[in-house]
């Protein structure tokens, strides 16, 4: 039995990386899915390639800082599939250099914050206003942060802030909802290191590809750099009924990482 059949999904950052992973295996498990990146040619390119391997999707152009296009954008969810079920808000940005905090600009701070954070309270705030008017209301947005969203990392606070933020502004969303005893939940999701195109730039600054690669590996207690189908399986459950009484959580996906 596939695990979100019948359910209609938008996943954000859906170009690339993590949020093309769960555009995969969401559409792969039944969902209709709804592609938003910024990349219209790579989101196109995801959105070709789950509907030859026989699933739903559709893409949509979005900077999810726009207020604006969030509106849009849900107008054309209600009246292409009659609803939202399932959101996994996964656009984000890092830091392009490392900075100790008195050289780091206001200007880079907002940056980050501004798509990171500011970009998943527009995503979260329009997407639970169709989610409610969704009949029946069956609601789980996903949020992704970090595990640097929970322990802190020199040089990256601008990140570190923006994730952390993410965390518990999703909790009281989660809390808001229960409390109106409305069927939407919400959680987090905190990947340690993955293998994506975010991740390059990092990996370069420890030499070639292999020796790169090789350092990551080496830094997580379970030898290896996780893939974004890691993630992707960790949606997929916190996405599905399977997960009906999980609200409000935040689910660690990172080899054993913020476990030492
Ligand atoms: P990625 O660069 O592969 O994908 C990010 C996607 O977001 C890209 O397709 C990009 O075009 C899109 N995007 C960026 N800004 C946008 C905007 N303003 N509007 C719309 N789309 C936008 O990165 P990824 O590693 O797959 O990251 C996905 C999420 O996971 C991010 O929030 C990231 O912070 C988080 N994360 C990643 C890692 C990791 O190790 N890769 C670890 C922890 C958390």
């Amino acid at each position: 039995m596939l695990r979100v059949a019948g359910k209609v999904a938008l996943v954000s950052g859906a170009a690339s990386g993590i949020g093309a992973a769960c555009a995969r295996v969401l559409a792969a498990e039944g969902a209709r899915v709804m592609l938003v990146d910024l990349n219209e040619r790579a989101g196109n390119a995801v959105r070709d390639e789950i509907e030859q391997a026989g699933g739903t999707a559709s893409y949509a152009n979005l900077d999810v800082t726009d207020e604006e296009g969030w509106i849009a954008l849900m107008d054309q969810v209600r009246s292409a599939f009659g609803g939202l079920n399932i959101s996994v808000n996964c656009a984000g940005t890092s830091v392009t250099e490392l900075t100790f905090p008195t050289d780091t600009t206001l200007e880079e701070f907002r940056r980050i914050n501004k798509v990171n954070l500011e970009g998943t309270f527009l995503a979260t705030k329009h997407q639970l206003r169709l989610m409610r008017d969704t009949s029946p209301v069956c609601g789980s947005i996903i949020n992704i942060s970090s595990v640097l969203g929970i322990i802190g990392q020199p040089g990256i606070a601008a990140y570190n802030a923006s994730k952390g933020g993410v965390r518990i502004y999703s909790k009281s969303v989660a809390l808001s909802c229960a409390k109106e005893r409305l069927n939407v939940r919400v959680n987090t999701i905190h990947p340690g290191f993955i293998r994506t195109p975010l991740l390059e730039a990092s990996i370069k600054r420890y030499g070639d590809d292999v020796e790169g690669r090789k350092f990551y590996d080496n830094l997580q207690p379970i030898g290896r750099l996780g893939e974004p189908e890691d993630i992707a399986m960790g949606a997929l459950y916190l996405a599905s009924d399977e997960s009906s009484f999980v609200t409000g959580s935040e689910l660690v996906i990172d080899g054993g990482y913020i476990a030492q």
